[in-house]
């Protein structure tokens, strides 16, 4: 069967099971109410409408930290299909990590958390993902402006890309310590959190003492460079995925490419167990729209790169769920399942945090109407 979505404001659900998005087991069988499109405490509340989910596992609708629904392209037609894909595939909220695309736009019933163009600079890598500031004075004037067009976060490219050649290389970082600060400063100014793309130990280096929100990518940072990063409180979105996909054959890679890019996805997922023993909080986050990456199946596919990576389930779950929506600043929202909250929420067949195949099965997405 097709997973059905519910737009639901008032009503109780009866669940089998439910995952609350932060604990380690399941509790249930149970009822959970909904009253004006809040969570809420069941006691006295007597709405007419009932949905009887008893025999399926309940548990926080996904969040992908780090997408880009623009591309490969930004028209209407590829853009409604990507929405349904993600929803498909029970991901209700996104973080868009940049797009060339200068005017803002909203895909409802999909949650967006937006950061307009991506801030890179002139000569260095990431034109196709926004704008490219001369200096860092340019890039907060930059700012100025995506603050003003309502954006939730700013998506900095603070490094290259890596080279699918050269194993390590990722090429000259482009923004000094001085000038990360100048713009992660400007930033804080409208409470915006900093999202950096930083692969290469310098870069990832550089953006930690700026005080940036999260590290992107951060692939070939050191052992050193991740403990700082853990005792920053810095968050990680590893973003296993669009390496995994490149191991698959796709044209172009040679055999001595291909044993770069074995190695490089190793040494991340190396870095990630070793971020989960320090408590590093982590989000998933694939990358969807580079090459061979989709919208939405391929959340699942990060989450279990993570849970390869040495991550328990429950905790490679959280990396979708409580982690991804203090990542993306939806903690408020979504993420749990918890009064107060909004009922972004999935009911499966079986029990996720035995085997992520239960997202294979979803039955309901269940959205705030
Ligand atoms: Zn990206």
């Amino acid at each position: 069967m097709a997973l059905q979505i519910l737009k639901i404001s008032n009503c109780l659900i009866q669940y089998g099971r439910l995952w609350d998005g932060v604990t380690d087991a399941l509790s249930g069988p149970g009822t959970l109410c909904i009253k004006d499109g809040l969570i809420c405490d069941a006691a006295g509340f007597l709405p007419a409408k009932k949905h009887d989910l008893s025999q399926l596992t309940l548990l926080p609708a996904l969040i992908d930290c780090h997408l880009h629904l623009c591309l490969p392209s930004c028209s209407t037609t590829e853009l409604s299909k990507r929405v349904l894909s993600l929803l498909a595939a029970g991901v209700a909220a996104v973080r868009d990590a940049g797009s060339s695309s200068p005017s803002a736009f909203s895909l409802p019933p999909l949650r967006m958390v937006t950061t307009g163009q991506a801030i890179g600079r002139a000569g260095f890598y990431g034109a196709q993902l926004g704008i490219q500031a001369e200096n860092a004075v340019d890039a907060a004037l930059i700012i100025d402006n995506l603050a003003s067009s309502g954006v939730n976060q700013i998506k900095l490219i603070a490094s290259g890309i890596f080279s699918f050649n050269s194993y390590g290389e990722v090429g000259p970082p482009p923004f000094s310590v001085e000038e990360l600060s100048i713009i992660t400063n400007r930033a804080l100014r409208y409470n915006l959190p900093v999202m950096a793309h930083a692969s290469g130990d310098e870069a990832v280096r550089r953006c930690l003492q700026a005080g940036v929100h999260s590290i992107e990518h951060g692939y070939f940072m050191s052992k050193e460079t991740l403990r700082r990063l853990a005792d920053s409180g810095t968050c990680w979105v590893p973003t296993l995925s669009p390496v995994y996909a490149q191991l698959d054959g796709r044209p172009g890679n040679g055999q001595a490419s291909l044993e770069v890019i074995k190695r490089s996805l190793e040494k991340q997922m190396q870095l990630v167990s070793e971020a989960a023993e320090l408590g590093v909080t982590m989000g998933a986050g694939t990358d969807a729209g580079a090459p061979g990456v989709f919208h939405g199946p391929s959340l699942h596919r990060e989450i279990s790169l993570l849970a390869e990576c040495g991550l328990p389930l429950p905790r490679a779950m959280r990396t979708a769920t409580a982690d991804a929506a203090a990542i993306c600043g939806l903690t408020e929202d979504m993420g749990t399942v918890a009064p107060g909250r909004k009922p972004y929420l999935l009911a499966v067949k079986n029990n996720p945090l035995e085997s992520l195949d239960a997202l294979k099965n979803i039955e309901y997405l269940l959205l705030p109407s």
